[in-house]
């Protein structure tokens, strides 16, 4: 077996991303659609350095993580040793932990509520850089799920520009999972036309190909690259 070789496919991380990629590029094309208008984000929660480092060497280099603490130990010396990374941070943010989202992340991908956008705001300040946003929607109006509220987007996009003077690129969701995800898809694509974004976060392994029919530009894949992962996944 390969190492990285969770899938018992036969195939390694360097085939997987291939294939995913080929995926994105007819998936575009079949949506009438420029297949460099959508990028991938690999998704490397709870995979280690050595596993990350494959999809480094078959050529990839934007990916997301969705815990700073974990990002914070395996990503700084990667960073350092391949200074074309791109990270965006695509799990919940508390407050306590903007200041190093901001220090370690390109793109922070959750934003979804007033206190995290007075923090990013207030972090951009102290350390004098910034970075580009999106807002997080619950499309589903799920209890336990982040986000914010599909009937509060608009005023949330407002806020986050107007008042915190935020660069809002776009909106991330994750619809729920046992849903059809096409109706979630839709949705977001509306929200973000009327607030003028064009950054659609959207799709994972099992939907990304519906979500670039709906107008993703980034799909979030990590099963379909890199195999399974334990099945407990904590968050910050
Ligand atoms: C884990 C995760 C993904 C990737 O999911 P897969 O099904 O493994 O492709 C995408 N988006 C978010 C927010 C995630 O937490």
């Amino acid at each position: 077996m390969t190492i990285g070789d969770n899938h018992g496919d036969g195939l390694d991380i360097r085939s997987r991303l291939a294939a995913v990629n080929s995926d994105i590029a007819a998936a575009a094309v079949a949506a009438g659609r420029d297949p460099s208008t959508v990028a991938l984000v690999a998704v490397t929660k709870t995979h280690p350095v050595p596993i990350i480092r494959q999809a480094i060497d078959a050529g990839q280099r934007l990916f997301g993580e969705n815990r700073v603490q974990e990002a914070e130990a395996k990503w700084p010396a990667l960073r350092a040793a391949f200074p074309d990374l791109r990270l965006h941070l695509i799990g919940p943010l508390q407050r306590n932990k903007v200041r190093r989202a901001v220090t370690l992340f390109d793109v922070i991908e959750t934003v979804d509520r007033d206190e995290v956008a007075r923090a990013i705001a207030l972090a951009f300040e102290s350390l004098g850089v910034t970075r580009d946003v999106l807002i997080q929607v619950n499309t589903g109006e799920e209890a336990q799920k982040h986000g914010v509220l599909p009937g509060q987007v608009d005023a949330v996009v407002r806020a986050c520009v107007d008042t915190y003077q935020l660069p809002v690129r776009g909106l991330m969701c994750v619809p729920p999972l046992n849903e059809e995800p096409s109706l979630h898809f839709a949705l977001l694509r509306e929200m973000a036309r009327r607030n003028g974004l064009d950054t659609l976060s959207m799709g994972m392994s099992a939907d990304f190909k519906v979500a670039i029919q709906f107008g993703a530009t980034l799909v979030r894949v990590g099963t379909a690259i890199f195999g399974d992962r334990p099945a407990a996944e904590g968050s910050d």
